[in-house]
């Protein structure tokens, strides 16, 4: 938690990496088994902004901190990447989680008579 602290009183503010934690579990929970929720697409609600704040204190904090917060966010980031599918047209310089969504037929073929 040291390492967390020190973070947020240099780099970032205070409970930024619990309050990004919580708004990536917001973003990533609501849904169905298998399909992420229509939600409001903004950085925040989309959790795109969050789960940008967790990766720089991810890249920020030193490794045997790294690793407890990462531990936090992986259950999320696969919640995310189960309920999700790689967005064909997504630049490929977008941060990963950017580059997936709620698949709008981008990937199947157009089916006939639609
Ligand atoms: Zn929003």
């Amino acid at each position: 938690m040291t390492a967390v602290v020190a973070l947020e009183h240099t780099r970032l503010r205070p409970g930024e990496i619990a309050a990004s934690l919580a708004a990536w579990r917001d973003a990533v929970l609501p849904g169905t088994l298998d399909r992420l929720a229509p939600a409001c697409m903004c950085p925040e609600c989309s959790g795109d902004a969050p789960r940008r704040r967790l990766d720089r204190a991810l890249a920020a904090l030193p490794r045997w901190a790294r690793s407890h917060l990462y531990a936090l966010v992986l259950p999320l980031d696969r919640r995310f990447r189960a309920l999700t599918t790689p967005d064909p047209h997504a630049p490929p310089d977008w941060p990963w989680w950017r580059r997936r969504g709620v698949c709008r037929g981008w990937s199947s073929p157009p089916r006939p008579g639609r």
